[in-house]
Formats: C-alpha cells, structure tokens, sequence
C-alpha cells in the first residue's frame, strides 16, 4: 500500500507542476477575479480527475487517490467559485465511477473543500504561502477521511489503519509543495504587475508617462482610424511655475502637480487618457470628441485650476495653465504630427498671456 500511495505522490507532483503552470497563467490574464477563481477551480478539478485515474483501490468499489489535496488547494487558494467548481468535477467523475465509497467519496470531497475555505478565511492572504500554514492545511485536509465511517466498518477499519497512517504524510507533503509552488505563482504574478505599474505611471501624480501615454493612444486609436472619426489632443503646461518652486520651495510645487493631476482626471472623462508627459507639462487625449465637446471641457479645466488653491504653511497659493489642444482624425494625421501641432497651440496660448487655451484643427496628412 505505502508504494501504491508514494507511485500516487510522484503522480500528483506532475500534475502539481502543470496545475502551478496554468495557475500562474490564470492570474496573468485580464479576466475579472470571479472569473479567475472560476478557471482555478476548473484546474484543479481536473488536476483530481487525473489524481483519481491513478487510484489505490481499498476494496471493490472502495478507491483512494490525492483528490481532497486537490479540493482543499482549490479551496484555499481559489475561493468559493473555485471550491464549487473542483466539488462539482470530482464529484461528478465519482459518481460517475461508482460503487460502494462514491457517496462517501463525494462526501469527502465536499468535506475536504469545506476545510480548505475554513483555513482560507482563517489564513490572511500574504501568510498563506508560510511553511506553518501549509503545515496546518495539509494536517486538516486528511480530516476529510471522517467519511470512511460512511462505509461498512470492516472497510472502513481497513481504510483507517493501511490508507489513513499514508494519507496524512502525503496530504502535508503535498500541501506544502502545492501551496508553496501556487503562492511563489501569485507573488510573482503581483511583482510583475508592480513593475508595470511603475513602468507605466509617474511615481509623483499617478498619472501615465510619456512613453505609456504614447503606447495607449495608439491601441486606443484603431478604432477612430478604422471609422474616420474625430479626436482631440489636448497639451497642458503650467503658468510661471519657476516661481511657485523659487517661492514656496519645491514642496509646494510637486503639491500643486499632485492636485492639477486630481483636478484633470476628475473633469475628463473616463475614456479620455490623462498624462503627465513632463515636468509641469500634462496632456489629455480625447478619443472620439470633437473641438466643440472638447472646448467645454478646456474651459472647464482652465476654470477649475484658477478658482483652487493649494495650501503652504498656511498660505494659499494659486496658479494657472495654458492649453494647446489640436482636433485631428487618426486615420489621416499620426500622433506625433497631432502632439507638434497641440504643442505649437500651447506655444501661443503662453504668447497670447497665458491663463487661456488655443485651439487648432489639421485636416491633412503632414508631408
Ligand atoms: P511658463 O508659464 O512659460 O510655462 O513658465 P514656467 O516657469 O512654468 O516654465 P519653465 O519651463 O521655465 O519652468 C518649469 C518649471 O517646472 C521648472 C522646473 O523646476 C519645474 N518642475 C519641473 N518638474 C517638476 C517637479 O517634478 N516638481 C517641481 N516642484 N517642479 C518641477
Ligand atoms: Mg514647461
Ligand atoms: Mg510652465
């Protein structure tokens, strides 16, 4: 029997491998997180299907196999979502099988998936990956065998003294291997999304970079190249902002791109793309609106920056901006020609006094 259940365990650490695999690639994708737990409890069903083809066979009908590690990681690292899902695979495949342990088979499934969400809600998120945890999750995961009382008591005597002293090992063996390979998954897979993040926001305001603002005008472009329609690019530089830095020191100036930041993305709307493409130099692309839409918002913009203040030592410190914005179709002028043109606005803009936006259409593809 212990050479059945360790053929079992080598079995499982392949699965195991391939579960962490597709696991990892799970948390990669852009679904939402009901989604997400969903598809773990799908692979990990699966990864007990394959467990239960490899089974150890009790008495006729009786089988034992690693699926309640499997329900009880689809539990704990999945969720509720991904807890239903493994229960409802493995459960339909036991019964599918048959016999006299599938009622008890099923009941252990669900038993072991009940165990995996206590220790999930008991287990806060970053502890879940710890050597102890795992410990405890692979000790409680066997208790999921109370159901061999379910069967006749000579099966289940058989059951608790050759299976049972082998399942416990290979349930905490297991669980640790399981745990540690799905937690290293998902602390990479939110590492490589920190990274993104600082790679694609400025550290000060939020906002997008250049180069990220650049990147998602294009992907957001397509579909106003593909139909003709309008869009505008708006440039935003900030008035004299030398002497708020040389007045109030360069404090109270990351406080006012901080809170300019703010204002912009609060009066756009959600699908214009806000960035801080310089040091005191913003830029709003608004897909899809035209220079009238667009002028109600500038307006907008310009009002809201004067009438607010930002506080310094208990001064009130006030600025203003100057706009250059450019109306243009993508499907005829590029971006960069668009963003030369928006920044030649904010050029007169400052000459014409500041405090003011200029606007300017180009119709033509630049030569
Ligand atoms: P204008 O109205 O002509 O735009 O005048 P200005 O003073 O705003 O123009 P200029 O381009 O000469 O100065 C921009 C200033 O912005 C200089 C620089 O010190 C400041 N600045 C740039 N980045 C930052 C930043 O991250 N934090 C702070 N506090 N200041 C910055
Ligand atoms: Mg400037
Ligand atoms: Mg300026």
């Amino acid at each position: 029997m212990s050479r059945e259940i360790l053929i079992g365990l080598v079995h499982a650490l392949g699965t195991m491998t391939l579960v962490a695999f597709v696991y990892g690639a799970t948390q990669r994708s852009s679904f939402n997180s009901p989604v997400k737990s969903i598809m773990t409890g799908f692979i990990l069903g699966l990864g007990a299907l394959f467990a239960m083809m490899a089974p150890s066979t009790i008495a006729e009908g009786v089988i034992t196999d690693g699926r309640t590690v499997f329900m009880g990681v689809a539990a704990a690292f999945g969720g509720v979502l991904a807890a239903i899902v493994a229960v409802v695979m493995a459960g339909i495949y036991r019964l599918f099988l048959g016999g006299l342990g599938a009622y008890a088979g099923v009941a252990g499934l669900v038993l072991a998936a009940f165990i995996g969400l206590s220790w999930r809600f008991a287990t806060r998120i970053e502890n879940r990956g710890k050597l102890p945890n795992l410990l405890i999750l692979g000790a409680v995961i066997p208790l999921s065998f109370i159901v061999i009382w379910l069967l006749p008591a000579d099966i289940a005597y058989r059951f608790a003294t050759t299976v049972l002293p082998a399942m416990v090992p290979y349930s905490i063996i297991s669980t640790l291997i399981f745990g540690t390979l799905l937690h290293r998954e998902r602390k990479l897979v939110s590492a490589e999304r920190t990274l993104r993040e600082a790679a694609d926001n400025d550290f000060l305001t939020g906002l997008l970079n250049r180069r990220a603002f650049t990147n998602r005008i294009k992907e957001t472009s397509t579909a106003s190249i593909a139909d003709g329609s309008i869009s505008t690019l708006v440039v935003l530089d900030l008035d004299h902002f030398k002497k708020i830095n040389d007045e109030f020191g360069h404090g109270a100036g990351d406080k006012a791109l901080v809170q300019f930041g703010k204002l912009l993305t609060q009066i756009c709307r959600d699908s214009d793309t806000v960035a801080r493409i310089g040091g005191e130099e913003f830029a709003v692309f608004m897909s899809k609106t035209n220079a009238q839409q667009a002028k109600i918002a500038l307006q907008r913009i310009l009002d809201a920056t004067r009438q607010q203040s930002i506080n310094i030592a208990g001064k009130s410190v006030t600025f203003t901006t100057s706009v250059g914005a450019v109306e243009f179709s993508p499907a005829d002028v590029s971006f960069e020609d668009a963003l030369l043109a928006a920044d030649k606005a904010l050029y007169r803009a400052k000459e014409q006094g500041r405090n003011r936006f200029v606007f300017d259409t180009i119709t033509k593809k630049a030569a």
